[in-house]
């Protein structure tokens, strides 16, 4: 049988698996970004453990895709530099050093990218010639298909979503600007909303938060689940920032499809309302009616899936 490894390497875990060239993952593991703190033990340890896995499939391992949070040049598959991650990992020849061990070919890319490429292959966006992915989390993130290519841009950092303007003053950003879409949907501006609501009197959510110990938006959405007027008005703002962000993606690109992915997307039903609602507003009637706005399919193994699909561009 012949498979393709997956990695998606985050700040704290370093997922892979093999996947089959329909895109169902065989078998999958976990290490610890923490155990491989430098290229050279995350080479080692992601090679023996795809070998591993491969031995145990009695599977012939054809090439891997790596997705990486960071600047990365694609086609040289050379890490610039990575975020979130310990260690020095900048101007990194990963997928050189990683064809050296393994002996197949290898591809890197931008872990949104990669994330793309499987929803874009497998998942929301199957079928479709044009769809834009956008996932919400701790970071807001883009990425493009289209005409059935990734668009990476002239030095691979095409796609950054977060970081389009949707007002002219608001909280500050991560990256230091003001007006930024991350800066009104992110994990971050989603929790500093919460904490000023339990002061306004959130009675529902300021009891989850007592009981759970902990506030995240996960909490936040199950206020809204039960009925908290505040978490409720939360979402639906969440939903207008985020109506405007993708209103102004539909004018420029025209898609079939945006994807909406990551861990705050869980809370999908509290705000694709008031998503609509403000696509209808700011979006041009024409490429709206031709557009369809989804949660992503693949979850916590679109990195795996979109790691092969990577892996089968650089074969
Ligand atoms: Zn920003």
């Amino acid at each position: 049988m012949n498979l393709w490894g997956g990695v998606d390497f985050g700040g704290t875990n370093i997922k892979l698996g093999l996947v089959t060239r329909q895109g169902r993952v065989i078998s999958q593991t976990t290490l610890l970004t923490r155990q491989h703190p430098d290229p050279d033990t995350f080479v080692q340890g992601v090679a023996s453990t795809l070998r591993s896995l491969a031995r145990t499939q009695r599977a012939h391992l054809l090439a891997v895709g790596v997705g990486a949070p960071g600047l990365i040049d694609a086609e040289r598959g050379r890490i610039h530099q990575l975020v979130n991650v310990p260690g020095g990992w900048r101007g990194i020849p990963l997928a050189r050093l990683m064809e050296q061990t393994l002996g197949c070919p290898c591809a890197v890319d931008n872990d949104v990218n990669v994330v793309a490429l499987g929803e874009w292959s497998f998942g929301a966006g199957r079928g479709t010639k044009h769809s834009v992915y956008v996932t919400l989390g701790t970071g807001v993130g883009g990425a493009l298909v289209i005409n059935g290519r990734l668009v990476r841009g002239m030095i691979g950092s095409a796609g950054e979503i977060g970081h389009t303007s949707i007002a002219l003053t608001g909280p500050r950003c991560a990256c230091g600007r003001r007006g930024c879409l991350e800066a009104f949907v992110s994990t971050q501006a989603i929790l500093r909303r919460a904490r000023r609501a339990i002061r306004e009197g959130a009675s529902v959510l300021r009891r989850l938060v007592a009981r759970e110990g902990r506030l995240t938006p996960e909490v936040v959405a199950r206020a809204a689940a039960a009925g908290d007027r505040l978490a409720c008005q939360i979402w639906r703002e969440v939903g207008v920032s985020l109506g405007r962000g993708i209103a102004n993606v539909i004018n420029l690109l025209n898609p079939e499809r945006i994807i909406i992915g990551g861990g705050v997307a869980n809370a999908w039903r509290f705000f694709a309302p008031s998503l609509h609602a403000t696509l209808s507003v700011y979006a041009f009637e024409a490429p709206l009616r031709a557009v369809r706005v989804v949660r992503a399919q693949l979850n916590d193994r679109a990195g795996i899936i979109g790691g092969a699909c990577l892996a089968w561009e650089r074969e």
